[in-house]
């Protein structure tokens, strides 16, 4: 025998100009074709599509045995895992974990119908479902996080209030405000690495897989919680429990909470003949609260007085008495003269244009230094963002007919006086003191008791609405 095989065929040489053209064809072809990466997962190596450094998310999050869906309705993703649930939207660089906000390191994007992201942005999706994705981007290594964080809980006494400071995690907790008690529910398995701190105002501590449920003195209430960086910790600031204002009948049924802007030597802003946004919003919050009781819902004030009250005092109140709703009354300024009519607000983190921006920076400037972080944390509260602007929309409706406006909607703004708040919360400002006008119509009472006869009527409707309008599903904030 002879080279030339057992069939004794001849052999045929590749025809070498063809050979190129598949090669260059399979180079061309590159860049289309969606390529895969293997992750290693407690299951074995599964193949995973990429666009370049981007993963499928879909793909990755299921390997973790979540059920991930698609709903077009909000136009997001929805992926549930045991009790925790996790929402993206393609195009966004947000997602909302356990009803909070979640900023995510690289956008999430649309390619072919998917959703592709960085290994970080992956990562920081299935995190909050108890999994971690770690490993160059070229194997990456997806594991079910066993770990608990250790968590150190301290005393801090400072300035006359008492500062309960969880270390040990960079994670922030969703804060639950119970009566005689606050929950820290976190995303991630945890543990207590020492024994609580004996202190008088903290009878104990509950411990559950990923929650703290910290038991108060009787005395004691949250009065702020907000996180801190460089090391990262968590801090709870508590505070004698405030006494609120007798009403004439037992609170019964829902309680509304109004909140007079400013006090004390806080005036707010001021007309050019002296008038003062706090005795303003003292009034007309007065006439909210009479025509909402006459209605037979329970009103309570923030301030009966013209006293001073820390922004985050007010929310704490609303918290304690667990209101259903928080509108906090203002009144505006601008250095435009001619600016005027009224505008509800409620919470975002970006403000929806200029007017809004220098609105809440005004009403933010009696905030002390933890401002930030209170923005920051007030994410956690994207659960009412939708009952928020029912509960706005509901108030501008009125403003705009009152004052014969069609167009000018609901704002949004990052408000500190908003911020803590756990229920649907809306902040209005009644109208310009600067334009002068406007200021001698808002000293006026017969125009005060329009407008305090508007926002009863508003609240009253968003406080009787059906639960369910209440609890519409959660919103990505813009
Ligand atoms: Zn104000």
């Amino acid at each position: 025998m002879y080279p030339g095989g057992p069939e004794g065929g001849t052999i045929r040489p590749v025809k070498p100009m063809r050979h190129a053209l598949i090669c260059l064809l399979i180079l061309v072809m590159l860049p289309a074709i969606a390529l895969g990466v293997g992750i290693r997962t407690p299951d074995g190596t599964v193949e995973v599509s990429t666009q370049g450094d981007l993963l499928d998310v879909v793909a990755v999050l299921r390997l973790t045995g979540a059920e991930v869906h698609f709903a077009p309705a909000a136009g997001s993703f929805i992926a549930t895992l045991g009790e925790h649930e996790l929402q993206f939207t393609p195009g966004g660089a947000l997602a909302v974990a356990d009803g909070r906000l979640l900023s995510l390191p690289g956008q999430l994007r649309q390619i072919s119908g998917a959703v592709y992201a960085p290994l970080a942005s992956v990562a920081a999706l299935a995190a909050p479902l108890g999994w971690s994705l770690t490993g160059p981007p070229s194997a990456p290594v997806l594991a079910k996080t066993t770990t608990r964080e250790r968590l150190v809980v301290t005393v801090v006494r400072a300035e006359g209030t008492v500062m309960v400071v969880v270390s040990g995690t960079a994670r922030r907790p969703r804060v639950v405000s119970g009566t005689g008690s606050v929950t820290l529910q976190f995303t991630v398995p945890i543990e207590l690495a020492a024994a609580l701190p004996t202190a008088d105002e903290l009878r104990g501590a509950e411990v559950s897989d990923d929650a703290i449920t910290l038991r108060l003195a009787p005395d004691q209430e949250v009065a702020s919680s907000y996180p801190l960086e460089d090391p990262p910790r968590f801090v709870v600031r508590l505070q004698k429990a405030q006494t609120v204002a007798p009403v004439a009948q037992q609170p019964r049924g829902p309680v509304v909470v109004l909140d007079p802007g400013h006090g004390g030597d806080d005036l707010g802003a001021q007309s050019a003949d002296g008038a003062a946004e706090k005795d303003i919003t003292l009034a007309v919050a007065r006439a909210i609260a009479a025509r909402l009781q006459a209605a037979g819902i329970t009103a309570r004030l923030t301030r009966e007085r013209d006293e001073h009250v820390a922004l985050e005092q007010r929310t704490a109140v609303a918290n304690r008495l667990q209101a259903v709703a928080f509108v906090s009354i203002h009144v505006n300024a601008s250095p435009a003269r001619s600016a005027r009519g009224a505008e509800t607000y409620y919470m975002s983190t970006d403000a929806s244009d200029a007017q809004a921006a220098q609105s809440a920076a005004r009403e933010n400037a009696g905030a002390g230094q933890d401002t930030v972080q209170l923005i920051l944390w007030d994410l956690a509260y994207v659960a009412n963002l939708n009952s928020s602007a029912r509960l706005a929309k509901a108030i501008q409706e009125r403003l705009n007919a009152l004052q014969g406006i069609k167009d000018r909607g609901v704002r949004q703004a990052p408000f500190v006086v908003l911020t803590g708040a756990t229920m649907p919360a809306a902040l209005v400002e009644l109208g310009f003191i600067s334009n002068p006008d406007e200021a001698a119509r808002l000293r006026a009472a017969d125009t005060q008791d329009q407008l305090a006869a508007i926002l009863a009527e508003a609240i009253g409707e968003f406080v009787r609405a059906p639960a369910g309008q209440a609890t519409t599903p959660v919103a990505v904030a813009p």
